[in-house]
């Protein structure tokens, strides 16, 4: 039998290195792909290209699944992100960003049991990238939201909210200032949660939002929230539960899925080889998950929970001193353990 395709960009600053230790560990694990590496980012650019080559784009759409490494975005100036270009031609329009604590990491909130996934709009609102000046001193961004797809992420939301056993859904706006964009969002969500009855469906405003994420996080289960504030939402869950390095997520789509860290291409600590590979590599289980690899996905998933509660093969992110290649190591040994037992 052929090995499935898959592709892979390993992008900019720590992306080649933390995808490197991300395919290894899917390989030791006995994890069987093709991997067909694409171009993007500063590599695309420094050819000339846009950072999100229209080639790359049309491979992905033809291989329908993709594991991709960070790609930096100017700020400011010069080309439009490589991250909603490609989110945008492939209409990957739900943005799943799970926060989990992991047993044994230290921080301000090691002690709740925070267990949350964000699902973000991820091709309409500000990001719709319609900015103007019509004057040197006014600059203005306009705001698009849609009917039909503030009703396909809702339904999308409430689908997997229930097809993970998960009671609670939340959408987070702020209906009350943006009466018409939010308000349409608001109203999408409660028409779907009529078809959800066994569904708690509620809603929190934005602001409340953030403050209630940092003073009793573990009372949320499921968020559906706008591409902005899924953005702002999805990197304070990240913070709550051990810091970028940690976060995983996907983009999905009708026929495309591509998965890919929160974080981005940490330019600070490129090449240093102290990066560390988990939020990619728990993006890679969510790719696995959705493959249907569900057994080798919780295996490897546990040797990374082992790794941290054991505590003596940290990355410097989360105050230990191994590096990326260290780390990768002992999670193919806890993996390989596993299957021994
Ligand atoms: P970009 O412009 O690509 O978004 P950035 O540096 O502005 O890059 P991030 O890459 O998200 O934003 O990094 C924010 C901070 O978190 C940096 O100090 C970075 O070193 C740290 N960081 C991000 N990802 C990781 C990781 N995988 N391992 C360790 N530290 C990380």
């Amino acid at each position: 039998m052929s090995k499935r395709k898959i592709a892979v960009i390993p992008g900019d600053g720590i992306g080649p290195e933390i995808t490197d230790a991300v395919l290894s560990i899917l390989e030791s694990a006995g994890f069987e792909a093709e991997w067909e590496f694409l171009e993007a980012g500063q590599p695309a650019m420094d050819k000339g290209k846009p950072p999100m080559p229209e080639e790359t784009i049309e491979r992905i759409r033809e291989i329908g699944i993709a594991l991709k490494g960070p790609t930096a975005t100017p700020i400011g100036k010069g080309h439009k992100s490589a991250n909603v270009a490609l989110r945008q031609a492939l209409d990957l329009f739900a943005n799943v960003r799970p926060a989990k604590t992991l047993p044994g990491l230290k921080g301000p909130f090691a002690d709740k049991r925070i267990d949350m996934i964000i699902v973000r709009e991820n091709t309409e609102d500000l990001y719709a990238g319609i900015e103007y000046q019509a004057h040197p001193d006014v600059a203005q961004a306009i705001k698009v939201i849609t009917r039909p797809g503030c009703a396909r992420l809702c339904k999308y939301a409430f689908e997997m909210t229930k097809s993970q056993g998960r009671k609670r859904l939340t959408a987070v706006h702020k209906a009350n200032i943006m009466k018409l964009t939010d308000g349409m969002f608001l109203e999408e969500f409660y028409k779907a949660a009529k078809d959800y009855p066994e569904i708690h469906a509620d809603d929190i405003i934005v602001d409340n939002c953030c403050m209630q994420l940092v003073t009793r996080p573990e009372t949320f289960d499921v968020l559906v929230t706008e591409n902005l504030y899924g953005d702002i939402v999805s990197d304070l869950a990240a913070g709550l539960v051990g810091g970028l390095g940690l976060a995983p997520g996907a983009n999905i789509g009708i026929n495309c899925a591509v998965f890919e860290a929160v974080h981005g291409s940490a330019p600070d600590i490129a090449g240093k080889g102290v990066a560390n590979p988990t939020a990619l590599l728990f993006s890679a289980l969510m790719m696995l998950r959705h493959l249907g690899e569900n057994e080798m996905a919780d295996r490897i998933g546990k040797a990374v929970l082992r790794v941290c509660s054991d505590g003596q093969c940290l990355t410097v992110d989360l105050g230990g001193k191994a590096s990326t290649d260290e780390y990768k190591v002992e999670v193919i040994r806890r993996a390989q353990d596993a299957l021994s037992v």
